[in-house]
C-alpha cells in the first residue's frame, strides 16, 4: 500500500530542499484547509505536487457508517485503506455530564484494529487483534469526525478499539501531530490517554515531558475480580499498576482518573467500592462509574439505578470524587467495538453483508 502522508511530521516531508517555509505550507493544506488532494496544494510547485502524489496517499480513511443518538452523540465507523474497519465516538458536554454547561466537544478515538486484551465484557477483544493503526490514522479520526460533524473536537480521549499503550510509538506520534499548532492544536491537557493497565507503557508515559493526561481501566479493585474480567491482570496485578500509577503522579505531579465499569454481580457491591476508595485516596485519583453499557451476545448486565447509586455513595461518604457518567450513546452502539461488530456480523445498513 502507498505510505501515509499524515504519518509525517513537516520534517520528513520528503522535499530535501524544501526550506521550513515550504513544509510549513504544506502542513497548512493538510491540517487548516484540509485538502483532499496534492493537487489542491495550489501554492506548490507542479512539480512538487506530482513528486507527493506519486509517493504518497493524502486520504486515510472513508465514512462506512454513522449513528446519532438521541442524547447527541455520535458513532463513527470508519473504513481503512485495507478495507479494516475502526469507531470512533462523538460525545458533546452536557449539563447532566459535567455539572454546568461546557463548549467540550469529546471524540473517543481508537487506536488498533481489533484488540489482543480480550476484556470480558468489550465488544473490541472478540474478534481479536488485527494490526496497529499508524499515527496518521488515528490523525486521521480526528479530522474526519469535525468534517462529518462541522466542529471542531477540543477534547480527545484515546478510550476507543484497542489499548493505546500497546501501540505506544504510533500514539505518542499522533498525539504529537494533534498536539502541534501546525497540526490539529489540541492541548495536551485536553488529550487522555486510557490503559487496561499496561504498566511499562504506563512507565513510559511517565518519563514523557508532555502533560497528557492518564485514566486507568480499573474496573475492580481486587486481583480476585480483575482476574476474572481482565486478562492483563494477570501479567500486572493490582499492586503492580498501582505502584506504576504512584510513580507516574510523583512524576508527572498529575492526578490520575480510574475509570470504573459498574456490572452486576460482578464488580459492584460495597465491599468493591471500599477498596476503591482505598486505591483511589492513595493516589487522589478521582473515579469516573459507567454502568455497564450492554453488549450484544455477552451474558454481563448494569447493576439497577439504585445499586449504582449507593456504590457511589461509599466514595462519596469517603470524600473520593466521584461521577457516575450518563450512559451516553446507549441506543447506538456506544459501548465500544459494538458498531464494528456488527459490522463485520452484517447486521444492519453500511454491513459488509447489506452491502453485497
Ligand atoms: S476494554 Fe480496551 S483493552 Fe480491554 S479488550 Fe476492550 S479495547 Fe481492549
Amino acid at each position: 500500500m502507498t505510505p501515509l502522508f499524515l504519518d509525517l511530521l513537516p520534517g520528513e516531508y520528503p522535499l530535501p530542499d524544501a526550506p521550513a517555509f515550504r513544509r510549513r505550507q504544506i502542513a497548512e493544506w493538510v491540517f487548516k484547509k484540509r485538502v483532499s488532494s496534492f493537487d489542491q496544494m495550489t501554492t506548490l510547485p507542479a512539480a512538487w505536487r506530482a513528486e507527493l502524489a506519486s509517493r504518497f496517499t493524502l486520504g486515510a480513511l472513508g465514512l462506512a457508517r454513522s449513528q446519532g443518538s438521541a442524547d447527541t452523540t455520535r458513532k463513527f465507523l470508519w473504513r481503512l485503506n485495507d478495507g479494516a474497519l475502526v469507531e470512533s465516538v462523538l460525545i458533546p458536554a452536557s449539563p447532566a455530564l459535567y455539572g454546568e454547561p461546557s463548549d467540550r466537544l469529546t471524540l473517543c478515538v481508537s487506536t488498533q484494529v481489533g484488540c489482543a486484551y480480550g476484556c470480558r465484557f468489550c465488544a473490541s477483544g472478540l474478534d481479536g487483534f488485527r494490526r496497529n493503526l499508524s499515527p496518521g490514522e488515528i490523525v486521521a479520526q480526528v479530522m474526519a469526525a469535525e468534517t462529518e460533524s462541522g466542529s471542531r473536537v477540543n477534547n480527545l480521549v484515546f478510550m476507543g478499539m484497542g489499548e493505546p499503550l500497546a501501540n505506544y510509538d504510533a500514539v505518542s506520534r499522533a498525539i504529537e501531530i494533534i498536539n502541534a499548532p501546525w497540526g490539529l492544536g489540541i492541548g495536551a491537557r485536553h488529550i487522555t490517554i486510557s490503559t487496561s493497565g499496561l504498566v511499562p507503557g504506563i512507565l513510559r508515559l511517565a518519563e514523557d515531558p508532555r502533560q497528557i493526561r492518564l485514566a486507568i481501566s480499573l474496573h475492580g479493585a481486587t486481583d480476585e475480580v480483575r482476574d476474572r474480567i481482565m486478562p492483563i491482570n494477570r501479567r500486572h496485578p493490582i499492586a503492580e499498576l498501582i505502584e506504576a500509577c504512584a510513580l507516574y503522579r510523583a512524576k508527572k505531579h498529575r492526578s490520575l482518573t480510574f475509570e470504573y465499569i459498574l456490572i452486576e454481580g460482578i464488580n459492584d457491591d460495597p465491599a468493591q467500592a471500599r477498596l476503591l476508595a482505598e486505591l483511589a485516596r492513595r493516589l487522589r485519583a478521582r473515579v469516573n462509574l459507567i454502568p455497564y453499557n450492554a453488549v450484544q451476545g455477552l451474558r454481563f448486565r448494569p447493576p439497577p439505578a439504585a445499586r449504582v447509586a449507593a456504590f457511589a455513595k461509599v466514595l462519596s461518604d469517603r470524600r473520593v470524587p466521584a461521577t457516575v457518567r450518563r450512559e451516553k450513546g446507549s441506543d447506538i452502539d456506544a459501548a465500544c467495538g459494538q458498531l464494528r461488530l456488527k459490522t463485520l456480523r452484517g447486521e444492519g445498513p453500511g454491513s459488509p453483508a447489506a452491502a453485497s
